[in-house]
C-alpha cells in the first residue's frame, strides 16, 4: 500500500517572516492528519526557520534544488550536507522551472540525484512534458528520456528511495490541470518505465501528480490507481488552499 504524500513547494516565494507564519499555520492545519504524508520546500533561506517552527510536527521539510558537489568553489550554489545540516530531509530535483532557466539536463539531475541519496535526502524527480511535445506525440518518448536518464544505472537501494512527480509542463502554474485520465495515463506510462529498471521498485514507487492541483480537483486526481499523491505550488502558498488538498487526501484513505 502507497502512502499518499502531499508535498508544497514554494519556489522562490516567502522572506523568512512570512515563511514562519505560513509554517504556523500549516501546523494547525494538520493537527489530526495521520493517513497522509506533508512536506513543505520553501526557499533555501528559510529551511532552518521553518524547520524551528515545525519541530517534530508531522510536517516534513525539503528544499527545492542542491548542487552535486559537497563543496568547493561553486559559488551561490547549496550543496546536500549543507541542506541535511539545515534539518531538511528530501530534496525537489528537476522540475521543469529548472529544467527550463538553469540549464538542468537529464545527466545533472542523474548527478544531483546521487548526490541527494548520498547527502542521506529523499529526492522527488520530476519529470513531465511541454505541450508542444505532448501536440507532437512525444509524451512517452519524453518520459522515457527523463526517466531513464535520471535513474538508469541505479541501484535498488538507492532507486527505492526516490519518489517521482509528473508534471506536464502545460500545467504548471497555469490553471489548466490534466483530466485525472490524462494524469493516470503518465502514471501508469512512468510506472511502467521504472519497473523496465527495477519491477519491485516499480510497485511501491510514489507518484505524485502535480500542475494546478486544488482542493477542489484533488480528488477525482487523488482518486486514480497510479497517483500517490500531488506536488502543489500556487496552491502550496496559503494555508487554507494547501490545508484543502491535505483534507481532501486524508479522507481519500480508508
Ligand atoms: C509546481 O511548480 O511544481 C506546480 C505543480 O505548480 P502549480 O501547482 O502552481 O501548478
Amino acid at each position: 500500500m502507497r502512502r499518499l504524500l502531499i508535498a508544497g513547494n514554494w519556489k522562490m516565494n516567502m522572506t523568512n517572516h512570512e515563511a514562519v507564519s505560513l509554517a504556523r499555520q500549516l501546523k494547525v492545519k494538520v493537527l489530526g492528519v495521520h493517513r497522509v504524508d506533508v512536506l513543505v520546500c520553501p526557499p533555501f533561506t528559510a529551511l532552518t526557520a521553518v524547520g524551528e517552527v515545525l519541530g517534530d510536527s508531522e510536517i516534513s521539510l525539503g528544499a527545492q534544488n542542491l548542487h552535486d558537489r559537497n563543496s568547493g568553489a561553486f559559488t551561490g550554489e547549496i550543496s546536500g550536507p549543507m541542506i541535511r545540516s539545515a534539518g531538511a530531509g528530501w530534496v525537489i530535483l528537476g522540475h521543469s522551472e529548472r529544467r527550463q532557466y538553469f540549464y538542468d539536463t537529464d545527466e545533472w539531475i542523474h548527478r544531483k540525484l546521487l548526490a541527494a541519496l548520498e547527502a542521506g535526502l529523499r529526492p522527488i524527480l520530476c519529470v513531465g512534458e511541454t505541450l508542444e511535445e505532448r501536440e507532437a506525440g512525444k509524451l512517452e518518448s519524453v518520459l522515457q528520456r527523463q526517466i531513464r536518464g535520471a535513474l538508469g544505472d541505479m541501484s535498488t537501494d538507492l532507486l527505492k528511495q526516490v519518489t517521482v512527480a509528473y508534471e506536464p509542463v502545460w500545467a504548471i502554474g497555469t490553471g489548466v490541470v490534466a483530466t485525472p485520465e490524462q494524469a493516470q495515463e503518465a502514471h501508469d506510462m512512468v510506472r511502467r518505465m521504472v519497473a523496465e529498471l527495477d519491477s519491485a521498485v516499480a510497485r511501491d514507487l510514489r507518484l505524485l501528480y502535480g500542475g494546478s492541483v486544488k482542493g477542489s480537483n484533488a480528488a477525482e486526481l487523488l482518486g486514480q490507481a497510479d497517483i500517490d499523491g500531488a506536488l502543489v505550488g500556487g496552491a502550496s502558498l496559503k494555508a487554507e488552499d494547501f490545508g484543502d488538498i491535505i483534507a481532501v487526501a486524508e479522507g481519500l484513505v480508508k
